[in-house]
C-alpha cells in the first residue's frame, strides 16, 4: 500500500509499505481522509518522531481481527488515536490523554493513517452514523477544544481567542457552544478572519494591525477577557494569552511550543491568573466532540479548504500549510487517490 513515512526533518517520504493484517482485538480501515493537523506540521518541521504519521482520519472497516466483537466489514468509522494502557490511574478514569503509557496512533507510538489502510484497536473506534467522512475526520482536533472550553469557558464569559486555524474556530465555535457570551478572535489571514465571522466570532483583529491587550481592555470596561484560549503556540502569543486575561481569568494554552516561555509569576500571583495546558482529550471529551458534529451543532463547512491525493501531501499538502499567508485552513488527505 501507499503511505507518507516520516524519516526526519522535512523528510516525508510517500512510499510503500506492507499491507497491515489485523492482531486480535483489531481491525483494518480503509482510510477516506485524514486531516493535516498543526502537530503533523510541527513533526514534519522537527522530525521529532518517525513512522507513517497522520491521526485525524475516517474510513471504512474492511478485515476484522480475533476476538472482535460489535463490528462488521464496511462500518463507516474514526478513532480516537490516544491508546491507552487501560490500566493506570488515568485510563481507569477515561484520561486516557494522560496515560502514564500513552502511545498516539500516527505520532511515532503506531502506524499512522496517511496511508491506505490502519490497523487500530477496535475499542478506539466510533461510528459515523449520520456524520460524513470529512465530519469524522474532524472529530479528533474538535475534542481537544471541547476540553479546552469545559475547562475554561463559564456561561456569560467574554473569550478570546487567539489564532484563527482549525483549532482556533473550533475553539470559537466551542466556547459559544458552552456559554460565552462574547468571543474575540485574533488573526492574520482574510480568509480565516472571515471564516471567524461567519461562524459567529463578535468581532475579529489582526494582531498586526490592532494592540490586542489593549483593544481588550476597552472592549472589558478595563478588565480584560474571562477567558483566552491561546491557539497558535508561539512564544509572544502564550506570553500575551498571561497577561491579557483578566484578573482572576483563565489562559488557556492550547497552541503547541517546543520553545521555553518565560512567565511572569509574580504578575499571575497578584492577579490570581490561572494558566493551564490542554493536551488532547479524554474518552468522554472525544464522545462529545462526535455528538457536536453529529447533530450538527457544530458547523464544520467552512473549514475544509483543499481535499488531496497521498502523492501531493508535501507540495500541496504541508509545504502549502507552512505558508505564512496561509489561505488554507484544514487540508484533508484521501490516500486511495
Ligand atoms: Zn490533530
Ligand atoms: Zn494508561
Amino acid at each position: 500500500m501507499k503511505s507518507a513515512y516520516l524519516k526526519g526533518p522535512k523528510k516525508l517520504i510517500v512510499q510503500d509499505a506492507a499491507d497491515p493484517a489485523p492482531k486480535p482485538g483489531q481491525v483494518i480501515i480503509k482510510v477516506k481522509y485524514c486531516g493535516i493537523c498543526g502537530s503533523d506540521l510541527h513533526a514534519y518541521e522537527t522530525g521529532i518522531y518517525s513512522g507513517i504519521i497522520g491521526h485525524e482520519f475516517s474510513g471504512d472497516i474492511e478485515s476484522i481481527g480475533e476476538s472482535v466483537k460489535g463490528w462488521k466489514v464496511g462500518d463507516r468509522v474514526t478513532a480516537n488515536p490516544n491508546i491507552g494502557c487501560g490500566t493506570c490511574y488515568y485510563c481507569k478514569r477515561g484520561e486516557t490523554n494522560l496515560c502514564m503509557k500513552l502511545l498516539t496512533i500516527g505520532e511515532g507510538g503506531a502506524p499512522g493513517a496517511f496511508a491506505e489502510h490502519i490497523p487500530v484497536r477496535a475499542d478506539l473506534l466510533r461510528k459515523l452514523n449520520t456524520m460524513s467522512y470529512e465530519g469524522g475526520a474532524l472529530v479528533e482536533p474538535l475534542g481537544t477544544l471541547v476540553r479546552a472550553a469545559k475547562y475554561s469557558v463559564r456561561p456569560g464569559d467574554s473569550v478570546l481567542v487567539m489564532g484563527a486555524g482549525t483549532i482556533g474556530l473550533f475553539a470559537l465555535e466551542c466556547a459559544k457552544k458552552y456559554g460565552a457570551k462574547r468571543v474575540y478572535v485574533t488573526e492574520v489571514s482574510k480568509l480565516r478572519a472571515e471564516v471567524a465571522k461567519k461562524l459567529g466570532a463578535d468581532q475579529v483583529f489582526n494582531p498586526k494591525e490592532v494592540n490586542i491587550s489593549q483593544k481588550m481592555n476597552e472592549l472589558t470596561n478595563g478588565l480584560g477577557p474571562d477567558v483566552v484560549l491561546e491557539c497558535i503556540g508561539k512564544p509572544e502569543t502564550i506570553r500575551g494569552a498571561e497577561t491579557i486575561v483578566r484578573k482572576g481569568g483563565t489562559a488557556m494554552i492550547v497552541g503547541v511550543s517546543t520553545v521555553d516561555v518565560p512567565t511572569n509569576y509574580l504578575g499571575m500571583l497578584i492577579h490570581e491568573t490561572a494558566v493551564k495546558g490542554i493536551y488532547a482529550y479524554s474518552v468522554q471529551d472525544f464522545e462529545e466532540a462526535a455528538q457536536l458534529i453529529e447533530r450538527k451543532q457544530i458547523d464544520i463547512s467552512p473549514l475544509v479548504t483543499g481535499k488531496i491525493g497521498l502523492s501531493d501531501i508535501v507540495e500541496k499538502g504541508f509545504e502549502e500549510l507552512l505558508k505564512p499567508e496561509k489561505n488554507h485552513i484544514k487540508i484533508l488527505v484521501d490516500p486511495q487517490r
